[in-house]
């Protein structure tokens, strides 16, 4: 038989459904055609077209692809974890905007929500026609949410919020925000329409890291709001953990596209560029890196893979999601790094997509659980034994 196809070389893709196949080619084709050819743009100006974007990706049914009803696709978890991959392939940036859009903001409007909150978001949202952010990091409550100083208070039968939250993805462009606040019954989650009096989002400056998306400071100065924007059920810290398990699923299936863009690059790149007389592929040094690479890229694939098919068997635990996050990023960092050298001083151009994935990915593995974190989640499910604290 046919030696393996370097750019799959365990033909992973061949374990896809004819859907998830199509989903993969419509998105790489809308990547192709409308993100790759602006995105080097948009990571030097730090500006990106967000409403623009929202609309197409709204058109493919990526927003809240994997949810049910309300004009959400209701795909696979596989075929969404695809379009992550697909999207990251371009960058970071972009994933991150279908992530905190599904994943996060409408992910918890679906879960936590009442009927109301999801018949008034929902079906805009997954057309693109309004945009979400997800508030539950501040200035001095990070790895740490539970010591979040924003609070929700009541007065007569309103809530009157107050507080900051901090490193926003989309703040300055959503149309609501869920965000959460410390209250008298422990964490809860609140539906905020952002042209609510008192409702500010300062856009975060001087980013060198996921330059290619909008990333925001949130005041909330006494946002006072109705009884009805509360959602109902949940208490403390498992309704936002909730929504970061689905982010992170994302992720790990994501970080494969920006890892597999930075090897393909690299394989290009060695073998027309020569210097001594032959390409640089034909070193054994750099085959050594090369093998290196697509090693990680594939590793990383399987794994996305298995984590997808137990998601969609309904039997993923959060513990597999720290597994994938924790593995895959650390994959994706590796080869962008390896990566990055490979290309000499090319490397460090906007011209070639490397050190914009190399510096995305450090955002990639600070947000949605540090790498500590999730090998202490690791470590706890391995042992029995917490060490958080
Ligand atoms: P800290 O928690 O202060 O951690 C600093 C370092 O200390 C890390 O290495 C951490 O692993 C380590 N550390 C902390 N505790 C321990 C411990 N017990 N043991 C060992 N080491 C420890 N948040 C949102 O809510 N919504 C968003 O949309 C969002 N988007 C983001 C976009 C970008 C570009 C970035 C950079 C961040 C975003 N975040 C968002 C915030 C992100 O989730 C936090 O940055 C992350 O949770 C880490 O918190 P921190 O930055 O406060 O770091």
């Amino acid at each position: 038989s046919s030696s393996p196809d370097p750019r799959d070389f365990l033909d992973l893709d061949a374990e896809l459904s004819a859907e998830d196949r199509a989903m993969r080619d419509a998105v790489r084709s809308y990547a192709q055609d409308q993100l790759l050819p602006n995105i080097a743009e948009w990571y030097e100006s730090g500006a990106l077209p967000a409403a623009e974007l929202a609309k197409g990706f709204g058109q493919l049914g990526l927003l809240g692809m994997h949810l049910e009803g309300y004009g959400c696709a209701g795909t696979s978890a596989v075929a969404y974890g695809i379009a992550c991959r697909e999207l990251e392939a371009v960058d970071s940036g972009l994933r991150s905007f279908v992530s905190v859009q599904g994943s996060l903001a409408m992910y918890a409007i679906h879960k936590w929500g009442t009927e109301e909150h999801k018949q008034e978001w929902l079906p805009r949202m997954a057309a693109g026609e309004a945009l979400g952010c997800f508030g539950l990091t501040e200035p001095d409550a990070g790895s740490d949410p539970g010591s979040m100083r924003t609070r929700a208070v009541r007065d007569g039968s309103d809530w009157v919020l107050s507080g900051t939250k901090m490193w926003i993805t989309n703040g300055t462009v959503a149309d609501v925000a869920v965000v959460w606040a410390q209250t008298d019954e422990g964490v809860r989650g609140f539906v905020v329409p952002t042209n609510t009096p008192g409702f500010t989002a300062n856009e975060v400056k001087h980013k060198l890291s996921l330059r290619a998306s909008l990333t925001a400071e949130l005041v909330l100065d006494g946002v006072r709001l109705p009884d009805s924007a509360a959602f109902p059920e949940v208490r403390g810290l498992r309704g936002p953990l909730s929504c970061l398990n689905e982010a992170r699923y994302g992720i790990l299936f994501g970080v494969v596209g920006a890892a597999r863009s930075c090897y393909e690059s690299a394989l290009e790149y060695t073998l027309s560029r020569e210097q001594f007389g032959k390409p640089l592929a034909g070193f054994q040094l750099t085959q050594r890196k090369l093998a290196d690479l697509v090693v990680e890229v594939n590793r990383a694939g399987l794994v996305a893979l298995r984590i997808g098919r137990l998601k969609d068997a309904g039997t993923l635990h959060h513990n597999h999601v720290s597994f994938g996050k924790l593995a895959n990023v650390r994959s994706a960092l590796e080869v962008a790094r390896t990566a990055r050298g490979m290309l000499g001083a090319n490397g460090i151009s906007l011209e070639y997509p490397v050190m914009r994935h190399m510096s995305n990915l450090e955002t990639v593995l600070t947000y949605e659980g540090t790498e500590e974190m999730h090998a202490l989640s690791l470590g706890q499910s391995v042992t029995g034994l917490a060490a958080f604290r």
